[in-house]
């Protein structure tokens, strides 16, 4: 019996650039017209398709940077040197122009706006882009539930999102923003630049007696450093979720 094709976060949709910003001078957000787009939750990315004119085609993994809003879907990109698609995206991809997207893919590290636990977030470099859908969501939603992001970058010039993170940060006692700056810290920063150890989870965190949900997304040895100091410090394995920025490609 022949079937209908339901369309699903399988299926490859055809999304279309509608603006583009700069966030840093190495990455740029992508807000996309997806038609069809089914709606997604914070913490998810999608697959992006490039297919070239000799039909040569290749794919690689972008979490989502916003929360759902009917069809468009918005993606925040770090250029990776020597890339494939990343400058492409960043410095050829144009209002207009098409672009395939397949998902939402991912159901774990996901975070929902009706949980009430503290959320406390960790990120490394552009693993702030899923972990930054979660504050929006939770604002989107209206939820009072405290988060508190810290976030690892190299200096002060690679801050995504800067000014709404300030001003979230300034409008919203319930959410906190700690930065650790690896290369090179801000004018009377009072610590030199450092990797996030021990003390900044311990500090800039929450008690493990508080079970909050922990959130860790970035390059991989940064996720696994600090998923291990989260368990070290007593926090419960099972709500420690990560999401590694590896290589992707096929
Ligand atoms: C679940 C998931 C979500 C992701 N979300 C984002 C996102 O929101 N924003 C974003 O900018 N990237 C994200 N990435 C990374 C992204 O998928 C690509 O790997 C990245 O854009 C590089 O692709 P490229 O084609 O430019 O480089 P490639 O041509 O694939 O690689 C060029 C060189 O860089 C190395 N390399 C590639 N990617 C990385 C990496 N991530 N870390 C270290 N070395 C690397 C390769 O090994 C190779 O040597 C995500 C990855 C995963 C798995």
């Amino acid at each position: 019996m022949a079937r209908a094709a339901v369309p699903g976060r399988l299926t490859w949709r055809v999304g279309t650039l509608a603006e583009a910003r700069a966030e840093t001078p190495t990455a740029r957000t992508l807000v996309l017209d997806v038609p069809g787009w089914p709606g997604h939750l914070a913490g998810q990315h999608v697959d992006v398709r490039l297919t070239a004119e000799d039909g040569y085609s290749t794919q690689r993994s972008y979490s989502l940077a916003a929360p759902a809003d009917g069809e468009r879907v918005e993606l925040t990109i770090q250029a990776v040197p020597e890339g494939e698609v990343s400058p492409y995206l960043i410095e050829v991809y144009s209002p207009g122009d098409p672009v395939e997207l397949r998902g939402p893919v991912g159901g774990w590290f996901v975070w929902r706006p009706t949980s009430t636990d503290p959320v406390l977030l960790v990120a490394g470099g552009s693993g702030i882009v899923p972990l930054m859908a979660m504050i929006r969501a939770r604002r989107a939603a209206g939820s009072r539930t405290p988060f508190r992001l810290i976030y690892s970058v190299r200096t002060p010039d690679d801050v995504y999102y800067a000014d709404e993170l300030r001003r979230r940060v300034r409008d919203d006692a319930g959410l906190d923003v700690t930065y650790a700056y690896t290369r090179a810290v801000p004018e009377g920063w009072p610590t030199p630049p450092r990797r996030v150890g021990v003390a900044d989870v311990n500090t800039a965190g929450w008690p493990p007696a508080l079970t909050p949900d922990c959130y860790v997304c970035g390059p991989t040895g940064f996720v696994e450093t600090v998923a291990d100091i989260l368990v070290a410090l007593g926090h419960d394995p099972r709500r420690v979720r990560t999401e590694r920025f590896g290589p992707t490609g096929g």
